[in-house]
């Protein structure tokens, strides 16, 4: 717990006072638990919508898909200027990653290592926090400290942020068209069920909205693509070259919110 305090630390300090919360922190606990899942939503449509140009435009791509995809979102995340709230996402979704690490090895946070290979969602996180400092040092340095990248490898991340930034801007330079917009994307909302409040706060954030403004100022797709939040029976998000579609399950949404109760602030641990 320790180390990821840091990122959520007023949060740690509320929950090491005090076993029985108030009824004030605990609402503005689960404010930020909600903050958290949609935080992790915002870089997941990034990270799927990464999957869709690929496909889309017929990419190329060297190495895997899933950490050039990865590399995208968090380039998109760290130069979008309109959304004040980027900053913030991409630490919550690389503490996603970390907490789906430290979830699927059984490993103790505290003897967990950054370096070994305990799971690809551990390097997701470190690749993404490395991107960040590398981009702004002022920024995420206290998130690379807690993350134990040492300085050097800190320095050393401007150059890896800088290639992929590049590299990603002279792949999709030929799909961008300053005077043309290509085919429309297409926002759907299907019914939540159980998960309404989720869906509430994803729509009433207009996340979908904001990634598909980003993607139709910027390149120019070939056909029709749509945005789907849907119930899917799986906490998971997908891109269906079939149908040309990016899909946010609302489970995800779910999983994310109590992992940020459970698993980061340690609810559920000392009471019943
Ligand atoms: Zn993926």
């Amino acid at each position: 717990m320790r180390t990821l305090c840091a990122t959520v630390l007023a949060a740690c300090i509320v929950a090491a006072l005090s076993p029985a919360l108030e009824a004030e922190d605990e609402l503005s606990i689960l404010s930020d638990a909600m903050d958290f899942a949609m935080h992790d939503a915002t870089f997941t449509m990034y990270h799927e919508i990464g999957h869709m140009l690929i496909s889309e435009l017929g990419l190329p791509v060297l190495g895997r898909e899933e950490d050039a995809v990865d590399a995208l979102a968090t380039v998109w995340l760290l130069t979008d200027d309109s959304d004040p709230d980027s900053y913030n996402a991409l630490i919550d979704a690389a503490d996603g990653w970390y907490f789906n690490a430290v979830d699927s090895t059984g490993s103790g946070v505290d003897d967990f290592s950054y370096y070994s290979d305990h799971s690809l969602d551990i390097q997701r996180a470190y690749a993404m926090v490395c991107l960040m400092v590398g981009k702004d040092a002022d920024a995420f340095g206290d998130t690379a400290d807690a993350y134990e990248i040492d300085a050097d490898q800190q320095e050393a991340c401007s150059y890896t942020y800088e290639q992929a930034r590049s590299s990603w801007e002279m792949l999709l330079e030929p799909h961008t068209d300053d005077e043309y917009y290509g085919a429309p994307i297409k926002i759907v909302y299907e019914d939540a069920g159980e998960y309404a409040k989720f869906a509430e706060e994803f729509e009433g954030r207009g996340i979908m909205e904001h990634a598909a403004e980003l993607v139709m100022e910027n390149y120019v797709l070939p056909q029709t693509v749509t945005f789907r939040a849907t119930q899917c029976g799986e906490a998971n998000a997908f891109f269906d070259p079939s149908e040309s579609e990016v899909i946010y399950c609302y489970e995800l949404a779910e999983y994310m919110y109590y992992m940020y109760l459970y698993d980061i602030m340690g609810w559920g641990e000392s009471s019943d």
